[in-house]
């Protein structure tokens, strides 16, 4: 079964090193550590072959705060983590490329080479409305609009629920949709979701949550916005971090995934559902009862989809062809 996986952290956990660990060292950017070929993390090429992926979403993740405690600006980060992200795929042309639309993944399919998505995790990089259309340029997929931290762009769901966009957000979603950058609201506060979805005229996604009715996390989303992303033609990528899963848990068990991908379809539909594992965002203790320790163990989560009800064209759609959809209808 083909894979369209909407987050992973995999090209960030490259460019920290987590040998040195120290908070001035990670901005260095000097880390020989990891490669992408082949990795002790979630993702490396060789795995991605394995779990038949058809484009991976690799997102460059900007702590802000930390950012501005280094003296450094977040924009300034941003393009070293860009710049790391193409000299890792430079350094394998023949197996992955960076892709900016639906041409591309079929033109690396034909080459039997794998897509790599580059997205940005923390929108307040952007100062200015402008540089929206060099990030589009720099091939630029989707920004999440906010990561932890309350910023100029909005408040996010770790801070406080009912307070959402600020102006400066309510612009910038404006313009993303107008230069075809999809606008990505995990992590955002649920009030700031209702704001996107008010203004918003393409779909938008959710790009790693789950649904709150199941898992209490703050960072998962209440059925009523699930239906509201749904109804607008977004997509949801369920992910596989374990206190996102269920409450009080630490294990990854396919069934808990199901359960999630459950309730949104009957909830909302088979459109709006794919998969945003969130690999290498957060660390997997491996241990006897746990099922998923990296992305080469996805294959088998399809298979359990059929064998708890979902027919092939469902599951077809959850691993990718919703995605492609949406890829399709913004990126072209
Ligand atoms: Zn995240």
């Amino acid at each position: 079964m083909k894979l369209i996986d909407l987050h992973a952290d995999t090209l960030t956990a490259l460019y920290y090193d987590p040998a040195i660990n120290g908070v001035a060292q990670e901005f260095t950017g000097q880390s020989t550590f990891h490669r992408l070929d082949k990795n002790t993390l979630h993702i490396d090429l060789e795995k991605l072959r394995q779990a038949d992926s058809l484009a991976q979403f690799f997102v460059l993740w900007l702590n802000y705060k930390k950012c501005e405690e280094h003296g450094i600006t977040a924009w300034q980060l941003f393009t070293k983590q860009y710049n790391e992200l193409i000299n890792q795929l430079n350094k394998h042309p023949e197996q992955i490329s960076l892709v900016t639309n639906l041409a591309e993944i079929e033109e690396n399919q034909k080459q039997n080479k794998l897509s790599a998505f580059a997205c940005v995790e923390e929108g307040a990089f952007i100062t200015e409305i402008s540089q929206l259309r060099n990030v589009k340029k720099m091939g630029i997929s989707y920004i999440t609009l906010v990561w932890n931290y309350e910023t100029h762009i909005g408040v996010p769901s770790a801070i406080d629920q009912t307070r959402g966009l600020k102006q400066f957000g309510f612009d910038m979603v404006e313009e993303m949709q107008k230069t075809g950058i999809m606008a990505d609201v995990s992590h955002l506060s649920d009030q700031g979701v209702a704001d996107v979805l008010s203004i918003s005229k393409k779909p938008i996604i959710a790009s790693h949550s789950n649904a709150r009715v199941l898992c209490s996390h703050t960072r998962n989303l209440p059925d009523n916005l699930i239906k509201e992303i749904a109804t607008q033609g977004g997509i949801i990528g369920v992910n596989c971090v374990p206190h996102f899963l269920k409450d009080n848990n630490i294990d990854i068990k396919y069934d808990y995934l199901i359960q999630h991908l459950q309730h949104i379809y009957q909830l909302a539909g088979i459109d709006c559902l794919a998969i945003g594992n969130d690999f290498d965002g957060f660390k997997i203790k491996p241990n006897s009862t746990n099922e998923i320790n990296t992305i080469v163990d996805l294959p088998i989560l399809a298979d359990k989809l059929i064998q708890s009800g979902f027919n092939q064209t469902q599951v077809e759609q959850i691993f990718y062809k919703n995605s492609l959809r949406v890829i399709k209808e913004i990126l072209g």
